[in-house]
């Protein structure tokens, strides 16, 4: 049973400015944490103080590593090290505030997003043998987020395996991000299997430009889903056939890496 995790995820760029003391607590089910920033560009998290594992922005379809795996990040309180990978995603949960600013509601992730989001969860999960499921219950304000009964209890926060919202952390915990996040879209996309993944884009011109860059030599659908998963590879070699890999998917291959975005 896998329950051992790379310290980075390789299409993201390792920026690691994540500030913080804290160690995996070893209480509780492996879980994940999905939060919005409510911003347009990528938060600073007060110096790192209040970062994330990681930051997808899906105006660039890109992601930016603050902390590595091996240790808790710091986007919730109390219970950061209580085995929760943290995830936030560059949009607003508060549709007033994006449509005034011209961001990006959260209710409005593409999906081309959720599958960039889900590709991420699916390597998480996989890592750290984490179920497809959520909570099944949403709240879309900040008075149901903290209604009495809607939150989890430390309790049943521990014994939670699977993705939840901030909304869904015990007290003292009062944020409700993220509102309205598409949970039933994204879950769809987790019981796909690794091959129908890919399956979908590995057309002949997608095998002649894996070739092209190194990535591939056998005619195998398999070989991009090894590839991709095979420890044995190195941190460079993931990121280089990952990045690769996402370009093409994303109909990108000629453009060039995109590392860090300005808004
Ligand atoms: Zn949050």
């Amino acid at each position: 049973m896998a329950t051992v995790i790379p310290n980075l995820y390789p299409p993201a760029r390792a920026k690691l400015d994540g500030t913080g003391s804290g160690n995996w607590s070893q209480r509780g089910r492996w879980k994940i944490v999905i939060h919005t920033t409510e911003t347009r560009g990528i938060p600073g998290y007060d110096g790192g103080q209040f970062a994330p594992h990681v930051t997808y922005w899906p105006k660039h379809r890109t992601w930016t590593q603050h902390f590595e795996f091996s240790r808790p990040a710091e986007a919730i309180k109390n219970f950061d090290d209580d085995r929760v990978i943290q995830l936030e995603t560059i949009c607003y949960s508060d549709k007033r505030k994006g449509d005034e600013v011209g961001g990006l509601w959260v209710g409005h992730l593409s999906d081309q997003h959720l599958d960039d989001l889900g590709t991420f969860l699916r390597w998480v999960m996989r890592h750290l043998d984490i179920p497809a499921r959520w909570p099944g219950k949403q709240a879309f304000s900040p008075g149901e987020a903290n209604a009495a009964g809607f939150r989890f209890t430390e309790s049943e926060f521990l014994d939670f395996g699977g993705l939840l919202g901030h909304q869904h952390t015990p007290a003292p915990n009062d944020h409700w991000d993220p509102g309205a996040f598409p949970w039933e879209r994204l879950l769809a996309r987790l019981d796909q299997e690794d091959e129908e993944m890919f399956s979908r884009v590995l057309t002949k011109d997608t095998w002649g430009t894996l070739f092209d860059q190194g990535i591939v030599q056998g005619r195998s659908k398999r070989v991009v889903v090894d590839y991709w998963t095979s420890p044995e590879r190195s941190d460079e070699e993931h990121r280089h056939a990952t990045n690769v890999i996402l370009r093409v998917i994303a109909g990108r291959v000629d453009e060039p890496l995109r590392n860090e975005n300005t808004d």
